[in-house]
C-alpha cells in the first residue's frame, strides 16, 4: 500500500507527496511535528502538517529571505533570524563574508534537534562559531534587544499560535527599534494566491514602522501554490540596489534574480495597493 502525506493548503486544496518513509512524529510543547522521507523532494519537516522545508528545494527560500537584505545593505555583520529553527536561513546568514555573527532566536527546541538530526545540510549553520543559537519566543527577545542588529530575518510559521504576534505591527516596532540606524527587515508574507490578507497585514505593519517597504517574489515549489512573498523594510538603503554578491554556493539566487524579484505581477501589486 502505497503511503502519501497531504498539507491541506486551503479547505478545498491538497498538495500530496508520496512517503517512502516516516521518519519522525512527535507532539512537542508547541506544535505536532514530523519529518518524512518523500520521493519526490527527499526529507521534509512539517509543523501541524504544513510543509516547512525539504531537501530538494529549501535553498530557494532559504537563499531570498536572506541573500536579498545580505546584499543591498553595507555591512551585514550582526543578523538576527526569528524562528528559523530549521537552520536554512542562519547557513546562508553566516555564509556571508560581511557577516560578524548570526544570531538565532527560536521559540520550539525539538525543531532545532529535528533539524540537527534528519537535515545536516541546514542543521550545520548551528555548529558556526559566527552563530549563536537561543531557544526563546522571539517577540520577546526582539523587545528586550536596541540598536543590536543590521539585519532581522523572520522566518516564522504562518500566523497562527506562538508566531500569530510575529505578524503585528507592535513586533516591527519592536524590531524597529532592535536594530541600527539604518537596518533593514524581512519577513516572510505567504502566498500572493491563498494569503493576500497576510501580505497587505505585513506590507502595511511594515510600512507603518519603516520609510522603504517593498515586496518580493519567489517560486517555492513545496509551498502553498509554488509563489511565495516576502517583505522587506528598510531604515535608509533601498533592498533592490545590490551592493554586494560575493560568491557562493548559491543555487537559485543570482544578481538578475535579485532584480527580478522585485517586479510584481499586477494582481499582487493590487494587494498592496500599488499602481500598475
Ligand atoms: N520557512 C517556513 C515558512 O515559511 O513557513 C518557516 C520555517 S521555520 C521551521 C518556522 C519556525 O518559526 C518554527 O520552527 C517555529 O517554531 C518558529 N516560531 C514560531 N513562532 C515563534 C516565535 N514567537 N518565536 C520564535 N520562533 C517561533
Amino acid at each position: 500500500m502505497d503511503l502519501w502525506v497531504t498539507e491541506y493548503q486551503t479547505p478545498s486544496l491538497g498538495f500530496t507527496c508520496k512517503v517512502k518513509e516516516t521518519l519522525a512524529v512527535e507532539q512537542t510543547p508547541f506544535q505536532f511535528l514530523s519529518v518524512v522521507d518523500t520521493e519526490q523532494f527527499g526529507k521534509m519537516l512539517l509543523l501541524d502538517g504544513m510543509v516547512m522545508t525539504t531537501e530538494k528545494d529549501e535553498h530557494i527560500y532559504h537563499e531570498m529571505i536572506a541573500q536579498i537584505a545580505l546584499n543591498s545593505h553595507p555591512h551585514p555583520e550582526q543578523v538576527l533570524v526569528i524562528g528559523g529553527g530549521d537552520g536554512g536561513a542562519l547557513r546562508e546568514v553566516i555564509r556571508h563574508p560581511l557577516v560578524q555573527k548570526g544570531t538565532l532566536v527560536e521559540i520550539d527546541e525539538r525543531v532545532v534537534e529535528s533539524s540537527k538530526k534528519f537535515f545536516p545540510d541546514l542543521a550545520c549553520s548551528f555548529a558556526s562559531p559566527k552563530a549563536e543559537v537561543i531557544i526563546a519566543d522571539g517577540i520577546d527577545y526582539v523587545k528586550s534587544q536596541t540598536n543590536q542588529f543590521d539585519i532581522i530575518l523572520i522566518d516564522s510559521t504562518e500566523p497562527v499560535g506562538p508566531a500569530v504576534q510575529l505578524f503585528l505591527p507592535e513586533f516591527y516596532q519592536a524590531a524597529y527599534s532592535a536594530l541600527k540606524a539604518d537596518g533593514m527587515i524581512v519577513a516572510q508574507s505567504e502566498s500572493p494566491f491563498f494569503n493576500a490578507d497576510v501580505i497587505k497585514m505585513v506590507y502595511d505593519g511594515i510600512g507603518s514602522a519603516f520609510p522603504v517597504t517593498k515586496l518580493y517574489l519567489a517560486n517555492v515549489p513545496t509551498y502553498p501554490s509554488g509563489l511565495w512573498s516576502f517583505t522587506v523594510g528598510s531604515k535608509q538603503y533601498d533592498p533592490e540596489t545590490i551592493l554586494s554578491a560575493p560568491e557562493g554556493p548559491k543555487k537559485y539566487y543570482t544578481k538578475d534574480v535579485h532584480q527580478a524579484a522585485f517586479k510584481l505581477p499586477a494582481f499582487v501589486k493590487a494587494i498592496i495597493g500599488l499602481d500598475e
